[in-house]
Formats: C-alpha cells, sequence, structure tokens
C-alpha cells in the first residue's frame, strides 16, 4: 500500500523520544503530517502587541518581552502571589498571579513570554495575565529582543506535557523536512493555484508556522480552507453522479391534465420563488437525469404546495408519488391539507402510518400494489419491505428541522428508481447547505406568501415575567392558545433551570390555575406526545409547556402567543424553528422571549428580536456561533471537518470548490485518469475516514 511520507509517526522526528511521542498522541498528534498540521491558534503582532514602555494602567494590554526575575510574594491575608518582571526593548513591567504561586515550577529566567491581560496600579503598573505562553527558553532561542519589533507571535495549542515552547523548538527542528516532504501532496498546479489565488501548500503551512504578516497567515488559512472544501465537495459530488446520473431517471411527460385544475382551484396565487422552484422542478423531472434535489424553505414559505405539483406531475404522468414525513402527526397534516386541494379533483390521498388499523392497512397495501394509490402520504412506514408500489416515480422527503442528518437515498436500490425531492423547514445558509448537501441540487424559497403577519418578537427580563404572563392571559380570553417552552426536561444540578416539568407545575398552581395547560416533553412516550398534541390541536389545551418537542412542524392556527424561558440557552435558528409555530392563522401573534439580563447573549437575542427572515438569522446564528459541531468538532476524537474552513466567511472559496469537484467528477467520476492519481490517493488516504458521513452508500 502506497503512503505519504507525512504518514510516518512522529516519533521519527527530531527531539522526538517515545516519551515525548506518546505526550503528542494524547494531544491527538500521531503522524508527522499531525504535527505539520498543528498550527498556530492565535497571532499576534504589533496590532495586539504594544511595547511595554506605552502599557497604561487601566487599560487591557499584549505584551512580549523576557522574563528578567521572578518570585512569589506573600500577602497579609495568606494569597501567595507569583511574579515575573518582563522586559523588552522598550521597558519593563511586572506580571503578577494572585494565589498562583505554583508557576513557579513552570516560568523561568530568560523565558520569551506573551501575556495577555488587565493592567493594574500597584507599586506600579502591574499586569494581571488572563492568558500567556511561554514563546521560548532561553536555551536556544535565538531571538533577540530588538528583533522582536515588527515580529508576528504565533500561540499554538498547547499541553501540560507539551508546552509551547516544546512545539516550537520542534518546530525550529523540523519544519524545513515537514515542508519538503507535503510537497508530493500538492495537488493543485501552479496554474490552479493563480487562478484560485491560493498559495501553494509548502507555502501556506510554512507561513502559518513562520508568519512574516497577519495577510499572510489569512491567505494560508484560505488555502487549508479550500482544500477542506474540495474534498468534501468531491465526496458529495461522487455521490450525486451515482444516484443523480449514472442511474436513469424518469422522463415524466407533462400533460397538464392535474396540474391545470389545481392552479385553477388554488385560493392564491404562487409567490415568485415557488414559480420558479416548481419550474426547476419540472426541468429535472421532464429529463432523463434523475432528479436529486433539496427545497429549502422558512416555515409557511408554502413548501406543501410545491411538493403537491411536484407529485401531481408524475401522477399525469402516469406514475405513484409519495411524500414522507418524519411524524404521523405531520403526516396526517399533510395528509388533510393535500384533501382540501384534491379532493375537488376526485383525486384520493392515502396514508400509510404505523398507527393504520389492520384492515385500512391492508386495503392501502394492496391500492399501493396495484397502483390505484397515485398520491400516497405518510411515515417510515412507506419504506417497511412489505411495501410494494406498482409504478413508484416520485418520493418527497419533508424532513423538516432535521438537517445535517443525512437522509439516505431510500428508494435508491430500485431498478427504476424514483425522482427524490427532499424538504428542508431549516433556512439555513447557501455555504451551509451547499457543504451538508453537496450532492443535492439546491432551490430555495426565499419569498413568503403576500399577506401575512409578522410576528412581534420581544425580549424581556425574568423580572417582568409576571406582566408577560398577564399578557398572555388576555390572549387566552380573546379565545387564543399558547406556548410556553423551557429548554431542558427535567431540573439539572448543575444549572438553575426551570425544567418544562417544574414550570408546568408552577403555572398550573398559580398563574393559570383556571387554565387547562399541557404538558409535552421528550422523556414521554409516543402515544402520550400525541395525544397532548391533539389536545391542543382540538383546543382542549389553553397553554401548552413544552421542550423543543414541538419544533417539528406543528401547525395551530389558533396559538398567537409564544413564551421562551431562558432564551439565551438556545440558538438563533432554534429559536426562529420555535417561533415559527406561532403566526399561522389570521391574527397578529407574539413571540417573548425570557432571558437574563446579565447574559452576554442579550446582544444576540437583540438582533433575533428585530430579525423575521430565516435565513438572515441563521447567517447570523453561523457568525455567531460557529459550524463547531455540524461537522464533528465536538464528537470525541474525530479530526473535524472542517478545520480551516469557516463557512461564515468562506462561501465563495466553497463555490470555487463545489464547481470544480462537480467538473472533475463530470469528466472522470471514478478519479481513474493519470491527473486524477493524486486526488484520488488523498482523497483515499487522507480523506476517506474523516469524511464517512458524508458519503452515501
Ligand atoms: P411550509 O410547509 O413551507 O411551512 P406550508 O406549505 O404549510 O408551508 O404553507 C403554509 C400556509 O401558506 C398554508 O396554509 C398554505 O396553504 C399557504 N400558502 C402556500 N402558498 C401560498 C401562496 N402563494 N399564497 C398564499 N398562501 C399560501
Ligand atoms: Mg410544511
Amino acid at each position: 500500500m502506497s503512503f505519504f511520507r507525512l504518514d510516518k509517526p512522529v516519533q521519527f522526528l527530531k527531539g522526538v523520544g517515545p516519551v515525548r511521542a506518546e505526550a503528542l498522541g494524547r494531544m491527538g498528534i500521531v503522524t508527522a503530517r499531525d504535527l505539520l498540521y498543528h498550527v498556530p491558534r492565535r497571532y499576534d503582532d504589533a496590532s495586539t502587541i504594544q511595547s511595554i514602555a506605552e502599557v497604561e494602567i487601566g487599560t487591557d494590554a499584549t505584551v512580549v518581552g523576557r522574563v528578567r526575575s521572578t518570585g512569589v510574594i506573600p500577602t497579609r491575608k495568606g494569597l501567595r502571589i507569583f511574579q515575573a518582571v518582563l522586559k523588552d526593548h522598550s521597558g519593563m513591567i511586572t506580571c503578577a498571579w494572585p494565589g498562583q504561586p505554583w508557576l513557579e515550577r513552570k516560568l523561568q529566567k530568560g523565558d520569551l513570554l506573551l501575556a495577555t491581560g488587565p493592567v493594574k496600579f500597584f507599586h506600579g503598573r502591574q499586569l494581571r495575565p488572563r492568558e500567556f505562553s511561554i514563546l521560548g527558553r532561553n536555551l536556544d532561542d535565538t531571538t533577540g529582543e530588538e528583533s522582536e519589533i515588527g515580529h508576528i507571535f504565533a500561540t499554538y495549542p498547547a499541553s501540560e506535557e507539551v508546552p509551547q515552547w516544546v512545539l516550537r523548538g520542534l518546530f525550529k527542528k523540523n519544519l524545513d523536512l515537514l515542508l519538503s516532504n507535503v510537497i508530493e501532496e500538492e495537488y493543485l498546479s501552479a496554474d490552479e493555484q493563480r487562478v484560485y489565488s491560493l498559495p501553494s501548500l509548502p507555502e501556506s503551512l510554512g507561513v502559518l508556522h513562520r508568519p512574516t504578516s497577519l495577510e499572510g497567515v489569512e491567505e494560508a488559512r484560505r488555502r487549508l480552507a479550500y482544500d477542506e472544501l474540495f474534498f468534501l465537495q468531491l465526496v458529495q459530488a461522487r455521490a450525486r453522479y451515482r444516484e443523480t446520473i449514472q442511474k436513469q431517471g424518469i422522463v415524466f411527460g407533462r400533460t397538464d391534465e392535474l396540474i391545470r385544475p389545481l392552479h385553477e382551484a388554488l385560493p392564491f396565487r404562487l409567490t415568485t420563488a415557488q414559480a420558479r422552484v416548481l419550474r426547476e422542478i419540472y426541468s429535472d423531472m421532464g429529463s432523463s437525469r434523475r432528479m436529486n434535489r433539496l427545497l429549502q424553505g422558512d416555515v409557511g414559505s408554502g413548501k406543501t404546495v410545491v411538493a403537491l405539483f411536484s407529485m401531481l406531475l408524475a401522477v399525469e404522468a402516469g406514475y405513484q408519488a409519495v411524500l414522507m414525513a418524519p411524524t404521523e402527526l405531520l403526516a396526517e397534516q399533510h395528509a388533510r391539507s393535500m384533501r382540501k386541494l384534491m379532493e375537488p379533483l376526485g383525486i384520493e390521498v392515502y396514508v400509510l402510518t404505523g398507527q393504520l388499523a389492520a384492515p385500512d392497512r391492508r386495503e392501502t397495501l394492496s391500492a399501493l400494489r396495484e397502483g390505484t394509490a397515485t398520491l400516497v402520504v405518510g411515515t417510515q412506514a412507506l419504506i417497511q419491505k412489505n411495501v410494494e408500489f406498482r409504478k413508484l416515480g416520485m418520493v418527497v422527503v419533508d424532513e423538516q428541522h432535521r438537517f445535517g442528518v443525512r437522509q439516505r437515498m431510500v428508494f435508491g436500490d430500485r431498478e427504476n428508481p424514483p425522482d427524490i425531492l427532499i424538504m428542508s423547514a431549516t433556512p439555513i445558509p447557501r455555504s451551509l447547505a451547499m457543504a451538508l448537501y453537496g450532492d443535492l441540487d439546491l432551490s430555495v424559497l426565499d419569498e413568503m406568501p403576500k399577506g401575512r403577519k409578522p410576528i412581534r418578537t420581544f425580549l424581556r427580563y425574568p423580572n417582568e415575567r409576571k406582566d408577560v404572563y398577564q399578557f398572555v392571559e388576555e390572549e387566552l380570553k380573546k379565545g387564543h392558545q399558547a406556548y410556553v417552552v423551557y429548554p431542558l426536561v427535567a431540573e439539572s444540578d448543575k444549572m438553575d433551570m426551570r425544567s418544562a416539568t417544574e414550570g408546568y407545575e408552577r403555572l398550573t398552581e398559580a398563574t393559570f390555575g383556571h387554565r387547562r395547560v399541557g404538558l409535552l416533553h421528550g422523556q414521554l412516550s409516543s402515544e402520550i406526545k400525541d395525544q397532548v398534541m391533539r389536545g391542543f390541536l382540538a383546543g382542549e389545551i389553553d397553554v401548552l409547556v413544552a421542550t423543543t418537542v414541538i419544533e417539528v412542524g406543528i401547525d395551530v392556527p389558533n396559538a398567537s402567543v409564544m413564551v421562551i424561558e431562558h432564551a439565551e440557552r438556545f440558538g438563533l435558528s432554534q429559536l426562529h424553528q420555535l417561533r415559527g409555530r406561532v403566526g399561522r392563522g389570521a391574527t397578529e401573534s407574539h413571540c417573548i422571549l425570557i432571558a437574563d439580563p446579565g447574559e452576554v447573549a442579550a446582544e444576540r437575542l437583540k438582533i433575533f428580536c428585530n430579525t423575521s427572515d430565516g435565513f438572515a438569522v441563521a447567517r447570523a446564528d453561523l457568525r455567531l456561533r460557529g459550524q463547531g459541531d455540524l461537522f464533528g468538532a465536538q464528537q470525541h476524537g474525530r479530526d473535524p471537518v472542517l478545520r480551516f474552513a469557516d463557512l461564515s466567511m468562506d462561501e465563495e472559496l466553497l463555490m470555487e470548490a463545489h464547481n470544480r469537484a462537480r467538473s472533475v467528477v463530470n469528466v472522470d467520476p471514478d478519479l481513474q485518469g493519470e491527473d486524477m492519481s493524486l486526488i484520488k490517493k488523498l482523497m483515499d488516504h487522507r480523506y476517506a475516514e474523516k469524511l464517512k458521513l458524508f458519503s452515501v452508500g
């Protein structure tokens, strides 16, 4: 088996013995490549580092200097303070760490230290480092104090066992060798580098370890980000090729026999976005290419109608079409709204869920087998083994909010696989959609039907809770219903939170003692959940106290107000999904967030209050929270899929990677050409494991 030189264990490198190799291993650095890609997490230059002489009391400062002396000073109260005097070309300052006398064993005279923290007055200027790192030990470090001006200081992610200065020492000894070894992994030709304005791989890694300017660092990051995005898109482009291009799709002939009557019967005009998306879908369905499309649209943007028209095209052409929903309740809801439109046209909508009584089930199954059932709505029950279709042509999968969870290409292994349309109610930024679903073609409903009343969103503090519930009571008096949402199911030891259960008890005891209050959370059995939801739907419950389980597309138009407790605990996209449960009827609706005043999150929540566009909310969320958990960064022991790419700012780069991956695959899907051999090798050896989640089948 061939492999790259950088696959060798770190122990082959200079300065790495068995003990250090183990310590590095505990940081996730096992191979030489792991070390090379272990790049600094922070860079400081003249724009952040001050000369020591300029540091002022009452400010926050970052300085770099050599340790001239150290010592532990006891105070009268018995607190021991570690102190170090730092010197750079301009002067000296004392750094003090109260209560950390053990630092005496870590910091030595002669160490080159980077320190950031507030500057206090205490026998002169005293810096209290919030963060510090030892950039170098005196012994072999030749960085003179004078040459530190204009220098950039990089801080590596380090550990107790492998401190900053050890890492720096390792790079000093090995970086040139590592860089010369990475040359064999450069898969972008000089021309391509120019076209994408990306530096070469050795150049980029060199700059990240030996920065000369922050601009250079950013360019280098972009290069490594491109690599991640390109290989991710390549995996997806190949999946798309297998599912979409390689498999012959059905060419649906349009007769307008059903589509036209539906247009005429529709009580509203399609939005421009709906019309555009339908053109995209019709064009896919009319071609011999198999459709594999993601339909994205905010809650209420009218995805169901789009799905229905697409299904009718299949039915017109003599095929069966199904819509698969994530829950029974949602399946029934879809069936209800479709029946309203289909009954006048004399088309029956069939339902297949797990709850169907045996005789009904038998009847439906035989209608599917014989082909008399043309429009079918259901749950996972639709993909059980015993379900047979006579001529299945089109499958719509309603994923609701579960984006990120890969929907397997259901029905894909049949002889004549149907066209697929996946609907997602989570308005995610285009870059995120591309990264998560790059193997699907994308249609976006970015426009709401006219005449929607906006949901008014407010932020309130806990001490205003009484007024908030007073307001809810007024809505209830008008005959409306309300949601109260809590972040946790049961009380946790760590956090002082009102769990849904606790909240339910309090609300039923006092505030809404005279009201019918229901409780809904994930720990309840699905029968009970169903029962509660049906009660709320039927208006038998006034106030529904719930956790996020109500997120999924439940439609109760009479609910006009939602209170979200501990709103700071939710992500903005999640809040938006929750908020979408109200504002579904004719009256003006309200969403009231209750959050602690001290929360830094308040700024975030204010953005949310002022933004009703789900895509804008999602972009803000991505910018503020990052993409971490979506790509496995939080999963233990997994190299995160995206370490360098940041989807909130790298959209353009992603598009380039996406387009290049698709054109590569269109020409050479199995990457068998001579010019693809390095890409294939990198893919198999470097990225396969990491990108497993994204490869289908
Ligand atoms: P989604 O599934 O995208 O959340 P739905 O398809 O459930 O949204 O549509 C929400 C509501 O809007 C439904 O009552 C639907 O009948 C209505 N609707 C859909 N399209 C339009 C339109 N173009 N104009 C007016 N109302 C529409
Ligand atoms: Mg819907």
